[in-house]
């Protein structure tokens, strides 16, 4: 990947702007710097990732999506955060693996991919061992993705949207159901199904996020649909419940409430149904509120979200 050309005329996400990265800005509002928001071990993602060490996580500033209702539109839409090198990058990737993280959780990377195929390449040379997390929202092109073969352990991609209306409507994307497909396609390719150790950790494979909307707007149920046809029901899954109306969520009154518990447990009963063995949900807690911390569900005959059982 030659970085510096990549960055003088953008095209490394489907947005393909086409801007010089080094004098101005794209969609993604992404200078060529690198730029993250927080490093820490992170105690909250699925199991296999979390583990009882943590997830060495690492935030990065902007992003190529930039849906409507972000948790995080802080960081993603207003770009806080502190530009740093790829030198110094490097040395907070091996400071977490000092202090115990079971991998390097690199949240929210497309838009700095070029940039972080050669961070990685550098922290392994200087024996980073641990595996390398791609935490994307699949927006992503496949000759990208390419790119990170071999580099990446781990990918942990969002599967956002069945529906091209609303993927247009909340993320300015209507390709986003065909591109993160071929996304997930890519990266299934690269990594095949999840690989857990004796453990419980992940060392490898993929595993798709999903997070349910309001409404069923987001598709999930056709969607869990369209990934057991393509990828079988070994595929890893994580059905996210933990939607809030955040960011710009209010302009739209379909997204100003949280999920419903019946909502969440239509989507768990799909995907039981189609036989998904490795399912990893959230639960609600007893005042209401979906809490992020995620249970395995997958051997799930009996799996209810919603009565807080331990599974
Ligand atoms: S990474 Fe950013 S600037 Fe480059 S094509 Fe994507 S949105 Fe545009």
């Amino acid at each position: 990947m030659n970085q510096p050309a990549l960055l003088q005329d953008c095209r490394i996400c489907p947005r393909e702007c086409g801007v010089n990265r080094f004098q101005s800005v794209g969609f993604c509002g992404a200078k060529a710097e690198l730029k993250i928001n927080l490093a820490q071990l992170l105690f909250g993602e699925e199991p296999p990732i979390s583990g009882t060490r943590g997830s060495g996580t690492i935030f990065f500033s902007h992003c190529n999506l930039l849906c409507v209702y972000c948790q995080n539109h802080l960081i993603s839409l207003n770009g806080h955060g502190n530009t740093i090198t790829e030198e110094e990058l490097v040395a907070i990737m091996l400071e977490l693996q000092r202090q115990g993280a079971h991998n390097i959780n690199l949240v929210t990377p497309s838009h700095f991919s070029p940039q972080l195929a050669h961070a990685i390449r550098s922290a392994k040379h200087k024996a980073l061992i641990i595996p390398i997390v791609w935490n994307s929202s699949a927006y992503e092109k496949t000759s990208t993705l390419q790119e990170m073969e071999g580099l990446v352990d781990i990918y942990l991609p969002d599967y956002k949207y069945y529906h091209k209306i609303y993927a247009r409507k909340y993320s300015n994307a209507e390709d986003y159901p065909q591109v993160a497909l071929a996304a997930l396609r890519e990266m299934h390719r690269q990594c095949g199904d999840l690989v857990v150790n004796s453990d419980g950790i992940a060392s490898r494979g993929l595993m798709v996020r999903m997070l349910v909307l309001p409404h069923g707007l987001a598709g999930v149920k056709q969607s869990l649909h369209l990934l057991a046809d393509e990828f079988g029901t070994r595929l890893a899954l994580s059905l996210m419940g933990q939607y809030y109306p955040a960011g710009k969520a209010n302009e739209y009154p379909e997204l100003g409430r949280g999920i419903l518990p019946e909502e969440y447990q239509e989507v768990l009963d799909t995907a039981i149904a189609l036989g998904f063995e490795q399912v990893y949900i959230q639960q609600l807690s007893s005042d209401d509120h979906w809490t992020p911390r995620f249970i395995r569900g997958g051997d799930a005959a009996n799996s209810n979200a919603l009565q807080g059982e331990n599974l």
